[in-house]
């Protein structure tokens, strides 16, 4: 269906457009569906497997904004990592959010696609990519499940969990919450386990590697507390990246490897590509971060050095 949304200059379908069904092949070549979660929802969710494609929006979630942002770019096609619908749905009508978008996708002809837990586990997915934006080599998997999911590897050398909170500051994008970390700033960590996104139900993986710090998000007073009691003040350390954080890095990635993927044929048809600029963390502001910090070691005075 047109949309008055939509881009006026929008060219004529030509022979040479990708199909949907072959972009939705391509990126399922990439992160398999048979490797999500059994309760996991992935896969196509909106859109006709013939309709052209010419421009792709890759975000972190489909929010009403981001779909706004598609339509109005002229998007056929938004690529996410976190599912519209993953419970069951018994009305699309517009007076829920949800029914909102799926109304508002498929009247702007906007296919939807999610990789949710077959990006997590992919390789490159979304933990690698964190675990290479940290610097992280000799990387293997953090879960012993099978489920290949999260990454532990090694810093370059040895930092104080201070700099290495700098570290994943610096790597990771802005968000309002900033980042929380457990444990001594002096403390010394090299070996580092990631889980982009929610991570903690992984402590024991955590423990089994042996890392002295774990980068994840949404953590919980409860496990984060019974996890620094089993660890007696030490190693595994914990920083709360933020969960839009430590997942977003992975949309640059998926999008240069759907290019890869798509080859000559994504040229020949002048596929468009782009990140959403939109931040879909759900937090605005902080406020009194810091006031209950420990004070840093007063170093001694009266010497000169
Ligand atoms: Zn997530």
């Amino acid at each position: 269906m047109d949309d008055p949304a939509r881009d006026p200059e929008r060219r004529e379908p030509d022979q040479r457009d990708l199909r949907l069904r072959d972009v939705v092949a391509a990126l399922e070549s990439l992160y398999p569906l048979e490797s999500a979660a059994d309760w996991d929802r992935v896969g196509l969710v909106t859109g006709e497997p013939d309709q052209p494609v010419r421009r792709i929006l890759f975000a972190l979630d489909p929010t009403l904004a981001v779909i706004d942002e598609a339509r109005e770019w002229g998007a056929d096609l938004l690529v996410t990592h976190h599912p519209l619908l993953l419970r069951g749905v018994h009305s699309v009508a517009t007076t829920s959010a949800k029914g909102a978008s799926v109304t508002a996708l498929v009247r702007a002809g906007v296919a939807l696609w999610v990789g949710h837990t077959n990006a997590d586990v992919a390789d490159p997915g979304v933990s690698t990519v964190l675990a290479d934006a940290l610097g992280l080599t000799d990387q293997r998997p953090l879960s012993r499940d099978g489920g290949n999911a999260g990454r532990v590897g090694e810093l370059a050398e040895p930092v104080s969990l201070a700099d290495f909170a700098d570290v994943v500051s610096a790597a990771l994008p802005a968000t309002a919450g900033g980042i929380r970390v457990s444990g001594d700033p002096d403390a010394t960590v090299r070996t580092v386990a990631v889980m982009g996104g929610s991570g903690d139900d992984r402590f024991d993986d955590v423990r089994a590697h042996g890392a002295d710090v774990y980068v994840t998000a949404d953590l919980r007073h409860h496990p984060v507390l019974e996890a620094r009691e089993e660890a007696r003040g030490g190693p595994p350390y914990l920083v709360d990246a933020g969960h839009w954080a430590t997942e977003s890095l992975w949309l640059e990635s998926g999008r240069q490897r759907l290019l890869g993927a798509l080859g000559h044929r994504a040229a020949a048809a002048r596929v468009e590509t782009r990140v959403s600029a939109i931040r879909t963390e759900p937090w605005t502001f902080v406020v009194g971060a810091n006031a209950a910090r420990p004070a840093p070691a007063v170093p001694p005075t009266g010497g000169v050095s």
